[in-house]
């Protein structure tokens, strides 16, 4: 990267309140300017291994993010465990309310999909015509419509400096080998993305949960933010 850091993301598009740095593909799916030369090369190499590559889900802003977090918080979109099943929050505290919706879905402010770095895909070609795309582990496990697809990103995604931040469940967000995260953006998001700047963001947000969420803000931190894979380069 020659590129000068500060010039990557401010801190108004790190926490999802600038959509400046994204470049549109369509109507709903954006990407970081500087990540699009390595998502096309990577998507034209792709195609010749026989995929046919799709963004499902790339930048979203703070207010969709908040608008999920307290749609579950508040239960009118289902919260699921580990295994699957949908979770009566009337029987939870709050606290196990913000790590259950956390293990699938980002604190608003903190998720990597503010970045533009960050991308949830698929390949179009091998989605079966009567099946809907979930987004589920088992579609890219072995037996899955995207086997082959997750063993072609594992070879050659790093070549496009795209790896995989929940490669395996660490303890605290659930496995996601849909997510890519472009390195040169995402290594210094990661380093600006501080306490005291969610902590702001949040102060002036209308979030569920808010005590809760500043009480626990540093394991949140640390177990949720912190803790994700690195670029491997083969
Ligand atoms: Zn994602």
């Amino acid at each position: 990267m020659t590129k000068i850091l500060s010039d990557v993301l401010s801190n108004q598009q790190l926490t999802g309140h600038d959509e400046s740095h994204i470049i549109w593909l369509d109507d709903c799916t954006g990407i970081h300017q500087q990540a699009l030369p390595a998502w096309k090369a990577m998507s034209e190499e792709a195609k010749l291994a026989g995929f046919d590559l799709k963004i499902a889900s790339g930048y979203r802003g703070f207010d969709r993010q908040l608008t999920i977090w307290n749609r579950k918080f508040s239960g009118q979109q289902a919260i699921k465990n580990q295994q699957g099943e949908i979770l009566d929050i009337n029987t939870m505290t709050e606290h196990e309310i913000v790590k259950s919706i956390l293990y699938f879905s980002a604190l608003p402010g903190a998720s990597r999909h503010h970045w533009g770095s960050d991308i949830d895909i698929y390949a179009k070609n091998l989605l079966p015509d009567n099946q809907k795309l979930q987004l589920e582990p088992w579609e890219f496990a072995e037996n899955g419509p995207f086997y082959s697809l997750s063993q072609w990103l594992t070879d050659n995604a790093s070549r496009f400096d795209f790896y995989f931040p929940y490669d395996k469940f660490r303890g605290g967000v659930a496995i996601e080998p849909w997510h890519l995260s472009y390195w040169p953006i995402a290594k210094y998001a990661e380093e600006i993305l501080t306490i005291a700047c969610i902590k702001s963001v949040l102060s002036n947000a209308k979030i569920l949960g808010k005590n809760e969420i500043m009480l626990e803000l540093s394991n949140i931190y640390r177990s949720y933010i912190q803790n994700v894979g690195s670029i491997h380069y083969g």
